[in-house]
Protein backbone atom coordinates (compact mmCIF):
# COMPACT_ATOMS: atom_id res chain seq x y z
CA UNK A 1 0.00 0.00 0.00
CA UNK A 2 1.68 3.20 -1.36
CA UNK A 3 0.28 6.19 -0.73
CA UNK A 4 2.55 7.92 -3.28
CA UNK A 5 4.94 5.93 -5.27
CA UNK A 6 6.99 9.28 -5.81
CA UNK A 7 7.24 12.25 -4.31
CA UNK A 8 7.92 14.67 -7.48
CA UNK A 9 5.12 15.90 -9.87
CA UNK A 10 5.22 14.77 -13.58
CA UNK A 11 3.87 17.59 -16.01
CA UNK A 12 3.49 16.39 -19.67
CA UNK A 13 2.86 18.67 -22.36
CA UNK A 14 -0.36 17.58 -24.29
CA UNK A 15 0.34 17.20 -28.47
CA UNK A 16 -0.52 15.27 -31.19
CA UNK A 17 1.09 12.35 -29.47
CA UNK A 18 -1.12 12.20 -26.41
CA UNK A 19 -4.54 13.74 -27.27
CA UNK A 20 -6.47 10.63 -27.15
CA UNK A 21 -8.68 9.02 -24.10
CA UNK A 22 -6.19 5.89 -24.95
CA UNK A 23 -3.15 7.66 -24.04
CA UNK A 24 -4.56 10.12 -21.30
CA UNK A 25 -5.81 7.42 -19.34
CA UNK A 26 -2.77 5.78 -19.42
CA UNK A 27 -0.26 8.75 -18.63
CA UNK A 28 -2.47 9.00 -15.77
CA UNK A 29 -2.35 6.14 -14.76
CA UNK A 30 1.59 6.37 -15.13
CA UNK A 31 2.01 9.48 -13.12
CA UNK A 32 0.73 12.31 -14.84
CA UNK A 33 -0.12 15.00 -12.44
CA UNK A 34 -0.37 18.34 -14.18
CA UNK A 35 -1.25 18.59 -17.97
CA UNK A 36 0.37 21.11 -19.93
CA UNK A 37 -1.44 23.03 -22.64
CA UNK A 38 0.57 25.22 -24.97
CA UNK A 39 -0.81 27.64 -26.57
CA UNK A 40 1.89 28.45 -28.86
CA UNK A 41 -0.15 25.89 -31.09
CA UNK A 42 -3.64 24.83 -31.37
CA UNK A 43 -7.05 26.38 -32.06
CA UNK A 44 -9.63 27.10 -29.44
CA UNK A 45 -11.41 23.97 -30.72
CA UNK A 46 -8.66 21.52 -30.59
CA UNK A 47 -7.74 23.11 -27.06
CA UNK A 48 -11.30 23.10 -25.68
CA UNK A 49 -11.94 19.40 -26.71
CA UNK A 50 -8.72 18.20 -24.85
CA UNK A 51 -9.17 19.78 -21.60
CA UNK A 52 -12.85 18.32 -21.89
CA UNK A 53 -11.59 15.05 -22.27
CA UNK A 54 -8.51 15.60 -19.56
CA UNK A 55 -11.10 16.34 -16.83
CA UNK A 56 -13.76 14.06 -17.87
CA UNK A 57 -11.21 11.06 -17.81
CA UNK A 58 -9.10 12.60 -14.27
CA UNK A 59 -12.80 12.29 -13.18
CA UNK A 60 -13.76 8.99 -13.89
CA UNK A 61 -10.24 7.72 -12.67
CA UNK A 62 -10.45 9.39 -9.41
CA UNK A 63 -7.41 11.42 -9.87
CA UNK A 64 -6.91 14.42 -9.14
CA UNK A 65 -4.95 17.01 -12.69
CA UNK A 66 -3.65 20.57 -13.05
CA UNK A 67 -4.39 21.87 -16.13
CA UNK A 68 -1.59 24.06 -17.01
CA UNK A 69 -2.36 26.69 -19.70
CA UNK A 70 1.05 28.12 -20.81
CA UNK A 71 0.86 31.13 -22.66
CA UNK A 72 3.17 32.05 -25.49
CA UNK A 73 4.12 35.23 -24.33
CA UNK A 74 6.60 37.92 -26.82
CA UNK A 75 8.04 34.87 -28.58
CA UNK A 76 9.41 36.12 -32.05
CA UNK A 77 8.72 33.86 -34.80
CA UNK A 78 9.52 33.51 -38.50
CA UNK A 79 6.42 33.24 -41.02
CA UNK A 80 5.39 30.59 -43.42
CA UNK A 81 8.50 29.03 -44.77
CA UNK A 82 7.21 26.76 -48.22
CA UNK A 83 8.04 23.23 -47.39
CA UNK A 84 10.13 21.90 -47.02
CA UNK A 85 12.40 25.02 -45.64
CA UNK A 86 15.32 26.83 -46.23
CA UNK A 87 18.96 25.52 -46.44
CA UNK A 88 20.96 28.09 -44.58
CA UNK A 89 24.64 27.71 -45.46
CA UNK A 90 27.64 28.93 -42.96
CA UNK A 91 29.47 32.21 -44.74
CA UNK A 92 25.85 32.89 -46.91
CA UNK A 93 24.19 35.77 -46.81
CA UNK A 94 20.49 36.33 -45.49
CA UNK A 95 17.60 39.36 -44.75
CA UNK A 96 15.52 39.27 -42.14
CA UNK A 97 12.71 41.80 -42.67
CA UNK A 98 9.66 42.48 -40.46
CA UNK A 99 6.29 40.08 -41.96
CA UNK A 100 4.33 43.69 -42.75
CA UNK A 101 6.41 44.13 -45.43
CA UNK A 102 7.87 40.32 -46.54
CA UNK A 103 7.15 40.08 -50.17
CA UNK A 104 8.72 36.31 -50.56
CA UNK A 105 11.98 37.55 -52.43
CA UNK A 106 14.54 35.24 -52.47
CA UNK A 107 16.90 35.36 -49.91
CA UNK A 108 14.97 37.22 -47.12
CA UNK A 109 13.15 35.77 -44.44
CA UNK A 110 10.13 37.21 -42.48
CA UNK A 111 10.05 37.73 -38.74
CA UNK A 112 6.85 39.03 -36.70
CA UNK A 113 8.88 41.80 -35.02
CA UNK A 114 8.59 45.65 -36.58
CA UNK A 115 11.39 46.89 -35.13
CA UNK A 116 14.50 44.65 -36.31
CA UNK A 117 15.96 47.26 -38.06
CA UNK A 118 15.68 49.80 -35.22
CA UNK A 119 17.53 47.90 -32.64
CA UNK A 120 19.92 45.45 -34.29
CA UNK A 121 23.14 46.63 -35.42
CA UNK A 122 26.26 45.15 -37.24
CA UNK A 123 27.57 42.35 -34.70
CA UNK A 124 24.00 41.56 -32.96
CA UNK A 125 23.65 37.94 -32.56
CA UNK A 126 20.69 35.86 -34.35
CA UNK A 127 18.98 32.61 -33.40
CA UNK A 128 16.75 30.73 -34.96
CA UNK A 129 14.91 27.34 -33.94
CA UNK A 130 15.94 27.04 -30.57
CA UNK A 131 19.70 28.29 -31.20
CA UNK A 132 20.44 25.32 -33.98
CA UNK A 133 21.11 27.80 -36.65
CA UNK A 134 22.74 31.43 -35.69
CA UNK A 135 23.71 34.34 -38.02
CA UNK A 136 25.26 37.34 -37.33
CA UNK A 137 24.09 40.78 -38.31
CA UNK A 138 26.23 42.43 -41.21
CA UNK A 139 24.31 45.77 -42.31
CA UNK A 140 21.14 47.30 -41.43
CA UNK A 141 19.15 48.52 -44.53
CA UNK A 142 16.15 50.18 -44.02
CA UNK A 143 13.54 48.27 -42.60
CA UNK A 144 15.81 45.02 -43.26
CA UNK A 145 18.92 43.52 -41.90
CA UNK A 146 21.76 41.65 -43.73
CA UNK A 147 22.94 38.64 -41.70
CA UNK A 148 25.70 36.03 -42.28
CA UNK A 149 24.85 32.84 -41.69
CA UNK A 150 27.46 31.15 -39.00
CA UNK A 151 25.55 27.58 -38.01
CA UNK A 152 23.70 26.61 -40.74
CA UNK A 153 20.34 24.33 -41.18
CA UNK A 154 17.14 23.85 -42.48
CA UNK A 155 14.73 26.55 -41.43
CA UNK A 156 11.05 25.56 -41.50
CA UNK A 157 7.94 27.56 -40.84
CA UNK A 158 6.69 29.37 -37.67
CA UNK A 159 10.69 28.47 -35.73
CA UNK A 160 11.33 30.74 -33.23
CA UNK A 161 13.64 33.89 -33.26
CA UNK A 162 16.03 34.73 -30.47
CA UNK A 163 17.79 37.60 -29.99
CA UNK A 164 19.88 37.69 -26.62
CA UNK A 165 21.15 40.87 -26.94
CA UNK A 166 18.44 43.06 -27.81
CA UNK A 167 16.14 44.81 -24.92
CA UNK A 168 12.66 43.63 -27.34
CA UNK A 169 10.39 46.10 -27.40
CA UNK A 170 7.31 43.70 -27.17
CA UNK A 171 4.61 44.17 -24.37
CA UNK A 172 4.74 41.37 -21.87
CA UNK A 173 1.57 40.05 -23.61
CA UNK A 174 0.66 39.89 -26.78
CA UNK A 175 -3.22 41.03 -28.48
CA UNK A 176 -3.07 36.76 -29.00
CA UNK A 177 -2.19 35.90 -25.28
CA UNK A 178 -4.70 38.31 -23.86
CA UNK A 179 -7.46 36.50 -26.39
CA UNK A 180 -5.72 33.09 -25.18
CA UNK A 181 -5.98 34.54 -21.35
CA UNK A 182 -9.61 34.77 -21.95
CA UNK A 183 -10.42 31.44 -23.34
CA UNK A 184 -8.50 29.82 -20.48
CA UNK A 185 -10.49 31.44 -17.96
CA UNK A 186 -13.53 30.50 -19.79
CA UNK A 187 -12.28 27.11 -19.52
CA UNK A 188 -11.46 26.94 -16.28
CA UNK A 189 -7.54 26.03 -16.77
CA UNK A 190 -5.76 25.75 -12.83
CA UNK A 191 -2.16 27.25 -13.51
CA UNK A 192 -1.37 30.05 -16.15
CA UNK A 193 2.11 30.34 -17.08
CA UNK A 194 3.77 33.48 -19.35
CA UNK A 195 6.53 33.04 -21.25
CA UNK A 196 9.57 35.39 -21.66
CA UNK A 197 9.13 37.30 -18.55
CA UNK A 198 11.29 40.53 -17.90
CA UNK A 199 10.29 42.13 -14.84
CA UNK A 200 7.60 42.12 -11.90
CA UNK A 201 5.53 44.44 -14.19
CA UNK A 202 5.00 41.59 -17.10
CA UNK A 203 3.27 39.18 -14.61
CA UNK A 204 1.52 42.09 -12.55
CA UNK A 205 -0.07 42.47 -16.17
CA UNK A 206 -1.47 38.99 -16.04
CA UNK A 207 -2.49 39.25 -12.52
CA UNK A 208 -4.32 42.53 -13.21
CA UNK A 209 -6.27 40.90 -16.00
CA UNK A 210 -7.29 37.97 -13.60
CA UNK A 211 -8.43 40.13 -11.40
CA UNK A 212 -10.53 42.32 -13.83
CA UNK A 213 -12.10 39.35 -14.72
CA UNK A 214 -12.69 38.17 -11.29
CA UNK A 215 -10.77 35.03 -12.16
CA UNK A 216 -8.68 33.76 -9.17
CA UNK A 217 -5.80 31.38 -10.67
CA UNK A 218 -2.36 31.05 -9.91
CA UNK A 219 0.45 32.50 -12.07
CA UNK A 220 3.47 30.61 -12.94
CA UNK A 221 6.48 32.53 -14.70
CA UNK A 222 8.71 30.95 -16.59
CA UNK A 223 12.35 32.08 -16.25
CA UNK A 224 14.02 31.73 -19.94
CA UNK A 225 15.61 35.45 -20.18
CA UNK A 226 18.83 36.60 -18.64
CA UNK A 227 16.69 39.56 -17.27
CA UNK A 228 14.28 37.42 -15.42
CA UNK A 229 17.73 35.40 -14.02
CA UNK A 230 18.38 39.09 -12.85
CA UNK A 231 15.33 39.95 -11.47
CA UNK A 232 14.33 36.90 -10.19
CA UNK A 233 13.90 37.83 -6.30
CA UNK A 234 11.49 40.53 -7.58
CA UNK A 235 9.24 38.16 -10.08
CA UNK A 236 8.94 35.22 -6.99
CA UNK A 237 7.11 37.96 -4.93
CA UNK A 238 4.96 38.33 -7.06
CA UNK A 239 3.67 34.88 -8.94
CA UNK A 240 2.63 32.01 -7.37
CA UNK A 241 4.94 29.04 -9.29
CA UNK A 242 8.08 29.43 -11.23
CA UNK A 243 9.44 27.14 -14.15
CA UNK A 244 13.11 26.89 -15.55
CA UNK A 245 12.25 26.89 -18.84
CA UNK A 246 15.67 25.57 -19.74
CA UNK A 247 14.90 25.60 -23.59
CA UNK A 248 14.82 29.61 -24.58
CA UNK A 249 17.23 29.94 -21.57
CA UNK A 250 19.65 28.21 -23.20
CA UNK A 251 19.39 29.74 -26.14
CA UNK A 252 19.36 33.33 -24.47
CA UNK A 253 21.95 32.70 -22.42
CA UNK A 254 24.16 29.64 -22.87
CA UNK A 255 23.71 26.42 -22.72
CA UNK A 256 26.73 26.20 -20.39
CA UNK A 257 25.35 28.73 -17.81
CA UNK A 258 21.94 26.53 -17.55
CA UNK A 259 22.90 24.23 -14.80
CA UNK A 260 23.95 27.01 -12.00
CA UNK A 261 21.03 29.12 -12.91
CA UNK A 262 18.75 25.75 -12.96
CA UNK A 263 20.46 24.97 -8.84
CA UNK A 264 19.94 28.41 -7.87
CA UNK A 265 16.08 28.93 -8.67
CA UNK A 266 15.53 25.49 -7.31
CA UNK A 267 17.05 26.38 -4.42
CA UNK A 268 15.41 30.07 -3.76
CA UNK A 269 12.18 28.59 -4.78
CA UNK A 270 12.78 25.67 -2.34
CA UNK A 271 13.81 28.99 0.73
CA UNK A 272 10.48 30.73 -0.28
CA UNK A 273 8.22 27.83 -0.50
CA UNK A 274 7.01 28.56 -4.44
CA UNK A 275 6.39 25.57 -6.43
CA UNK A 276 8.93 24.86 -9.09
CA UNK A 277 8.88 23.08 -12.44
CA UNK A 278 11.80 22.38 -14.45
CA UNK A 279 11.41 21.96 -17.65
CA UNK A 280 12.70 21.55 -21.49
CA UNK A 281 14.98 17.96 -22.36
CA UNK A 282 14.40 16.18 -19.75
CA UNK A 283 14.24 13.02 -21.65
CA UNK A 284 14.84 14.44 -25.06
CA UNK A 285 16.08 11.08 -26.93
CA UNK A 286 12.62 9.61 -25.65
CA UNK A 287 10.80 11.52 -28.74
CA UNK A 288 12.24 8.91 -30.80
CA UNK A 289 13.55 6.12 -28.43
CA UNK A 290 11.93 3.84 -25.92
CA UNK A 291 14.78 4.31 -23.48
CA UNK A 292 16.29 7.52 -22.54
CA UNK A 293 20.19 8.42 -22.49
CA UNK A 294 21.71 7.92 -19.20
CA UNK A 295 22.75 11.55 -19.13
CA UNK A 296 18.96 12.00 -19.45
CA UNK A 297 18.36 9.57 -16.36
CA UNK A 298 20.63 11.94 -14.47
CA UNK A 299 19.51 15.24 -15.96
CA UNK A 300 16.59 14.31 -14.15
CA UNK A 301 17.55 12.94 -11.01
CA UNK A 302 19.83 15.74 -10.31
CA UNK A 303 17.12 18.31 -11.00
CA UNK A 304 15.19 16.02 -8.09
CA UNK A 305 18.09 16.37 -5.89
CA UNK A 306 18.30 20.17 -6.27
CA UNK A 307 14.77 20.24 -4.91
CA UNK A 308 12.31 20.82 -7.99
CA UNK A 309 8.45 19.97 -7.31
CA UNK A 310 7.89 18.76 -10.55
CA UNK A 311 9.55 17.88 -13.80
CA UNK A 312 8.42 18.21 -17.53
CA UNK A 313 8.12 16.83 -20.36
CA UNK A 314 7.42 18.79 -23.63
CA UNK A 315 8.05 17.19 -27.25
CA UNK A 316 8.59 13.99 -25.60
CA UNK A 317 5.19 13.95 -24.24
CA UNK A 318 3.39 16.12 -27.11
CA UNK A 319 4.68 14.75 -30.25
CA UNK A 320 7.08 11.99 -29.70
CA UNK A 321 6.81 8.32 -30.06
CA UNK A 322 6.76 7.03 -26.32
CA UNK A 323 4.80 9.35 -24.68
CA UNK A 324 3.71 6.90 -21.77
CA UNK A 325 6.54 5.16 -21.69
CA UNK A 326 8.45 8.79 -21.07
CA UNK A 327 5.81 9.38 -17.76
CA UNK A 328 6.53 5.86 -16.89
CA UNK A 329 10.09 6.83 -17.06
CA UNK A 330 10.48 10.10 -14.96
CA UNK A 331 8.30 8.07 -12.97
CA UNK A 332 11.11 5.40 -12.08
CA UNK A 333 13.55 7.63 -11.88
CA UNK A 334 12.13 10.20 -9.26
CA UNK A 335 11.22 6.93 -7.22
CA UNK A 336 14.50 6.11 -6.99
CA UNK A 337 16.19 8.66 -6.15
CA UNK A 338 14.01 10.21 -3.84
CA UNK A 339 14.62 7.93 -0.63
CA UNK A 340 18.41 8.84 -1.10
CA UNK A 341 18.30 12.47 -0.50
CA UNK A 342 18.64 14.49 2.42
CA UNK A 343 16.99 17.74 1.93
CA UNK A 344 18.52 21.19 3.88
CA UNK A 345 16.67 22.80 6.58
CA UNK A 346 15.89 26.27 5.53
CA UNK A 347 15.60 28.63 8.42
CA UNK A 348 12.09 30.11 8.78
CA UNK A 349 11.49 33.25 6.38
CA UNK A 350 9.38 34.89 9.42
CA UNK A 351 9.30 34.20 12.78
CA UNK A 352 5.48 33.94 13.00
CA UNK A 353 3.05 31.74 13.51
CA UNK A 354 2.65 29.60 10.47
CA UNK A 355 6.37 29.43 10.55
CA UNK A 356 6.58 28.31 13.67
CA UNK A 357 4.23 25.54 12.90
CA UNK A 358 5.70 24.39 9.82
CA UNK A 359 9.73 23.84 12.36
CA UNK A 360 7.37 22.02 14.53
CA UNK A 361 5.84 20.10 11.53
CA UNK A 362 9.32 19.29 10.99
CA UNK A 363 10.49 17.60 14.01
CA UNK A 364 7.49 15.88 14.83
CA UNK A 365 8.21 14.64 11.05
CA UNK A 366 12.21 13.33 12.14
CA UNK A 367 11.39 11.81 15.15
CA UNK A 368 7.76 9.96 14.67
CA UNK A 369 7.23 7.05 11.40
CA UNK A 370 4.27 9.11 10.47
CA UNK A 371 2.14 7.35 7.84
CA UNK A 372 1.06 10.59 6.27
CA UNK A 373 1.04 14.18 7.41
CA UNK A 374 -3.36 14.88 6.48
CA UNK A 375 -3.47 18.61 5.19
CA UNK A 376 -6.81 20.26 5.76
CA UNK A 377 -6.89 23.24 3.42
CA UNK A 378 -9.07 25.78 2.07
CA UNK A 379 -6.64 27.88 0.03
CA UNK A 380 -3.82 25.16 -0.63
CA UNK A 381 -1.66 27.27 1.63
CA UNK A 382 -1.59 24.69 4.81
CA UNK A 383 -0.66 22.08 2.31
CA UNK A 384 1.85 23.98 0.61
CA UNK A 385 3.25 24.90 3.91
CA UNK A 386 4.15 21.13 4.96
CA UNK A 387 5.59 20.64 1.26
CA UNK A 388 8.16 23.22 1.67
CA UNK A 389 9.43 21.53 4.42
CA UNK A 390 10.22 18.47 2.23
CA UNK A 391 8.68 16.01 5.15
CA UNK A 392 9.69 12.27 5.32
CA UNK A 393 5.68 11.55 5.48
CA UNK A 394 3.67 12.06 2.42
CA UNK A 395 1.31 14.85 2.44
CA UNK A 396 -2.48 14.13 2.40
CA UNK A 397 -4.40 17.29 1.19
CA UNK A 398 -7.68 17.05 2.48
CA UNK A 399 -9.99 20.17 0.67
CA UNK A 400 -13.34 20.65 -0.57
CA UNK A 401 -12.25 23.00 -3.04
CA UNK A 402 -12.57 21.46 -6.65
CA UNK A 403 -9.82 24.10 -7.73
CA UNK A 404 -7.59 23.63 -5.33
CA UNK A 405 -7.37 20.00 -5.14
CA UNK A 406 -6.40 20.09 -8.60
CA UNK A 407 -3.99 23.30 -8.59
CA UNK A 408 -2.48 21.33 -5.12
CA UNK A 409 -1.10 18.42 -7.35
CA UNK A 410 2.10 20.80 -9.16
CA UNK A 411 3.21 20.45 -5.44
CA UNK A 412 6.18 18.34 -4.29
CA UNK A 413 4.94 15.38 -2.21
CA UNK A 414 1.36 16.45 -2.17
CA UNK A 415 -1.48 13.64 -2.64
CA UNK A 416 -4.91 15.46 -2.82
CA UNK A 417 -8.33 14.08 -1.92
CA UNK A 418 -11.31 16.09 -2.45
CA UNK A 419 -13.92 15.99 0.14
CA UNK A 420 -17.68 16.44 -0.30
CA UNK A 421 -18.20 18.23 2.08
CA UNK A 422 -17.01 21.75 3.96
CA UNK A 423 -15.68 21.14 7.16
CA UNK A 424 -17.38 23.19 10.07
CA UNK A 425 -15.25 22.52 12.91
CA UNK A 426 -11.94 21.23 13.84
CA UNK A 427 -13.46 18.58 16.30
CA UNK A 428 -14.42 16.81 13.32
CA UNK A 429 -11.05 16.48 11.45
CA UNK A 430 -9.64 13.75 12.81
CA UNK A 431 -12.36 11.33 12.16
CA UNK A 432 -12.47 12.71 8.56
CA UNK A 433 -9.37 11.63 8.22
CA UNK A 434 -9.25 8.39 9.87
CA UNK A 435 -12.45 7.32 7.57
CA UNK A 436 -11.15 8.28 4.67
CA UNK A 437 -8.15 6.86 4.91
CA UNK A 438 -9.44 3.58 5.48
CA UNK A 439 -12.08 3.98 2.87
CA UNK A 440 -9.43 4.54 0.41
CA UNK A 441 -7.17 1.71 2.04
CA UNK A 442 -4.34 4.37 2.42
CA UNK A 443 -4.22 3.68 6.70
CA UNK A 444 -4.23 0.65 8.98
CA UNK A 445 -5.16 0.88 12.84
CA UNK A 446 -2.58 1.84 15.01
CA UNK A 447 -0.85 3.99 12.09
CA UNK A 448 -0.07 7.42 12.98
CA UNK A 449 -0.99 10.96 11.84
CA UNK A 450 0.23 14.21 11.92
CA UNK A 451 -3.18 16.45 11.67
CA UNK A 452 -2.49 20.30 10.40
CA UNK A 453 -4.70 23.10 10.15
CA UNK A 454 -6.29 26.24 10.70
CA UNK A 455 -8.66 27.02 14.12
CA UNK A 456 -11.15 28.66 12.95
CA UNK A 457 -11.65 26.50 10.00
CA UNK A 458 -12.81 28.81 7.49
CA UNK A 459 -10.42 32.02 8.02
CA UNK A 460 -7.86 31.38 5.08
CA UNK A 461 -3.79 31.18 5.46
CA UNK A 462 -3.88 30.83 9.02
CA UNK A 463 -2.41 27.39 10.14
CA UNK A 464 -2.34 27.12 13.48
CA UNK A 465 -2.14 23.77 15.09
CA UNK A 466 -0.37 20.20 14.86
CA UNK A 467 -2.20 17.14 16.17
CA UNK A 468 -0.77 13.93 16.33
CA UNK A 469 -3.28 10.74 16.14
CA UNK A 470 -3.17 7.30 16.38
CA UNK A 471 -5.92 5.47 14.12
CA UNK A 472 -8.34 3.75 15.72
CA UNK A 473 -9.60 0.34 15.37
CA UNK A 474 -11.93 0.26 12.42
P1 LIG B 1 8.52 26.51 -24.34
O1 LIG B 1 9.06 26.85 -22.90
O2 LIG B 1 8.56 25.03 -24.49
O3 LIG B 1 7.18 27.09 -24.37
O4 LIG B 1 9.50 27.23 -25.22
C1 LIG B 1 9.94 26.03 -22.20
C2 LIG B 1 11.39 26.36 -22.45
O5 LIG B 1 11.72 27.33 -23.14
O6 LIG B 1 12.22 25.61 -21.89
MN1 LIG C 1 10.35 28.78 -23.89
Amino acid sequence: MQLLPHRTKIVATIGPASNSPQVVRKLLQAGMSVARLNFSHGSYEAHAQNIQMLRSLADEMDLPLALLQDLQGPKIRVGQIPEPGIQLIEGEYLTLVPLEIFDGHPGTIGIDYPYVAEEAEPGTQVLLADGLMELTVEDVQGKAVLCRVVEGGVLTSRKGVNFPSLNLRLPSMTEKDKQDLEFGIEQGVDIISLSFVRKPEDVRELKDLLKAKGADIPVLAKIEKPQAVQNFEAIAEEVDAIMVARGDLGVELRPEKVPAIQKHIIRLCNQKGIPVITATQMLESMIHNARPTRAEASDVANAIIDGTDAVMLSGESAMGDFPVQAVEMLARIAAEIEPTIEFPNFPPNKMDETHAISEALNTIDSILDLRCICAFTMTGFTASLAAAERPRAPIVAFTSDRAIYNRLNLIWGVKPLLLENAITSTDELAKIAETTLYERGMANPGDKVLIMGGNPIQTAKTTNFLNIYTLQPK
